[in-house]
């Protein structure tokens, strides 16, 4: 696409610091395969003086250079042992996807710059400057280790050395597994499938453990692994291990875990086959051989985090009222923010009616809401329980079906004012977590999400519904009082107010970001929040806005101070 003079890329290289020689490869070295699987179409071969002695170097462009960056080799990639950052057909990573903008006019700068960054590379991975990066890198050097075999890992890696399993299902893969509890609940194990277990070891290298990885031609012997065990465990790790090391099998694994240098950690297995009488870690201990195990991570410490998710909210207990549009959508969003254990209430059974406007779709119809819902959520998400209640509110509490003392938190998005304003009243007479009553206005006008019982028990639904002229309105609507919304097809029976998904999913949106934040703890009062939404339509239909709605401008509204200093039900002085 960019044509540019090719001498003056010649000339580039041969003025770089610490560079010999420069000459252009015969266009038939590039059919060698670290030129063509990387599409190289033009290369120079360079002679570049490190610490006095000359080292051979490639210097390759794509097609498409200057618009992408130089590649840079090391001819011979292993001549200074294993260094960070240099692949084994001797690519040198040295632009970590930083992101930089290139000057393609500028094709001398862009050479030399590359060039000179990739030097720095070598020269850091010979002197050790930077080892730090193997911890980062190193799961992409095991994995590429020849004879690797693949395993999948769902242990929860913590800092102490402990039993873990190999499970296996017949002619199935391996997993490793903390107990046989998790590898069934994980692999949801048909209870006649058989499967055999063997007894692991999860090891964890403290911080500040620095490996080279292994050279993939020459996998480590017994003694280097103990080594790195030994050499690197606590006094108290190490004792823990020991205890461990009894009665070995024919076959042991370890799984252990590399602290990364930003943050997590890497998982990497051996597998020891044809042990004696002791285990190989054990300094009488023999294998015949060793194989190393790359580890697909499927435990929740790793894939929780991963998809945006918070780590802390796994141990929380959240039940949610009512999965229509609104609840479908919080539902989703609260188990994807990593809320294990979701409790949903609804004794509705999903209708074609309601089709376009909740998460679940026609499979589901003619089923109970809460059952579907169970059914997409556990289908998508692993570790995730949701625990369906088809019943109402009432029945749900009169029978014991659900307590509220069980939950950290309560989002209730029935679309049922009456049924809310009794279900208010209830929980400020008792112990209660803290509950958000979230609503929606019809014509995509706007939605809401109301946080009660968050440490004070001043401020409460019923504050926002006090009579006024006679008429029971909330405080909060962006709808003129006095205004029936409901719209009804073929009779009363199927009454509906009009809003879309796209309104429905804002409002679930807008409770869930809440009831994250009062999970977590950042929300320290009761206060209600609201999206304002464009009011074109709601006026087309020929209704009148209430002046909350108009004495604003602005998408969100967030107020602390909503309760009324006579409401009935939270009027009482500061009892918490
Ligand atoms: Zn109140």
């Amino acid at each position: 696409m960019l044509n540019y003079d090719e001498s003056l890329l010649k000339e580039a290289l041969e003025t770089c610091l610490l560079v010999k020689s420069v000459a252009e490869l015969h266009p038939k070295r590039l059919a060698e395969p670290w030129a063509k699987d990387r599409f190289v179409c033009r290369s120079y071969k360079l002679v570049i003086e490190l610490n006095g002695v000359p080292v051979d170097f490639y210097f390759g462009v794509k097609k498409s250079f200057p618009l992408s960056l130089p590649y840079i080799f090391l001819a011979q990639w292993d001549s200074f042992g294993i260094l960070p950052h240099v692949e084994t057909d001797g690519y040198i990573c040295y632009a970590q996807e930083d992101g930089s903008v290139l000057d393609f006019d500028d094709v001398a700068g862009i050479a030399q710059e590359a060039l000179s960054r990739a030097i720095q590379v070598v020269v850091d991975g010979i002197s050790g400057k930077n080892h730090q990066d193997f911890l980062d890198e190193f799961g992409a050097y095991w994995d590429r280790l020849k004879k690797v075999k693949f395993f999948t890992s769902i242990v929860s890696p913590g800092d102490q050395v402990k039993r873990i399993h190999l499970y296996k299902v017949k002619g199935g893969a391996g997993y490793l597994a903390d107990d046989e509890q998790s590898y069934k609940k994980y692999r949801k194990i048909k209870p006649h499938v058989p499967w055999k277990h063997y007894p692991a070891i999860y090891i964890p290298l403290p911080i500040g453990t620095v490996i080279t990885p292994p050279h993939p031609d020459k996998f480590w012997e017994l003694l280097d692994i103990r080594k790195i065990v030994f050499d690197n465990l606590r006094a108290d790790q190490k004792s823990e291990l020991l205890s461990l090391l009894t009665k070995p099998h024919h076959e042991e694994v370890i799984l252990l875990s590399l602290p990364r240098a930003s943050d997590g950690e890497t998982l990497f297995g051996i597998k020891f086959k044809g042990v004696n009488h002791e285990h190989p870690l054990h300094e009488a201990g023999r294998a015949s051989e060793i194989i190393p195990l790359a580890i697909t991570r499927r435990d929740k410490e790793y894939l929780l985090p991963r998809g945006g998710s918070n780590l802390a909210l796994r141990e929380k207990r959240v039940l949610l009222l009512g999965c229509g549009s609104v609840g479908g959508f919080i539902a989703n969003e609260l188990t994807r923010a990593g809320i294990l254990r979701l409790t949903v209430l609804d004794k509705d059974v999903l209708t074609h009616e309601n089709l376009f406007r909740h998460v679940l779709g026609k499979k589901h119809v003619g089923k109970n809401k809460v059952d579907g819902i169970k059914d997409d959520i556990e289908g998508r998400l692993p570790f995730v329980e949701v625990l369906p209640i088809p019943l109402s509110l009432e029945n749900a509490l009169e029978s014991g079906k659900i307590k509220i003392g069980d939950f950290d938190l309560i989002i209730s998005a029935l679309g049922n004012v009456t049924v809310e304003l009794v279900f208010s009243k209830y929980i400020h007479g008792i112990d209660s977590p803290p509950v958000i009553f979230t609503w929606l206005e019809p014509y995509g006008i706007g939605g809401h999400a109301l946080l009660t019982r968050n440490g004070s028990k001043k401020g409460c639904l019923k504050c926002l519904y006090q009579p006024e002229d006679g008429d029971l309105r909330c405080r909060a609507s962006f709808a003129e009082k006095g205004q029936s919304f409901a719209k009804n097809i073929n009779g009363c029976r199927n009454v509906f107010t009009p809003f879309g998904s796209l309104d429905a999913m804002k409002t679930a949106e807008l409770a869930t970001r809440l009831a994250i934040a009062t999970l977590n703890g950042d929300i320290k009062t009761n206060l209600i929040r609201s999206w304002r939404g464009d009011a074109t339509e709601f006026l087309k239909n020929g209704k009148k806005l209430s002046s909350r709605y108009s004495a604003s401008n602005d998408h969100f509204i967030e107020e602390a101070n909503y309760h009324f200093e006579e409401c009935p039900v939270c009027h009482e002085p500061e009892t918490v």
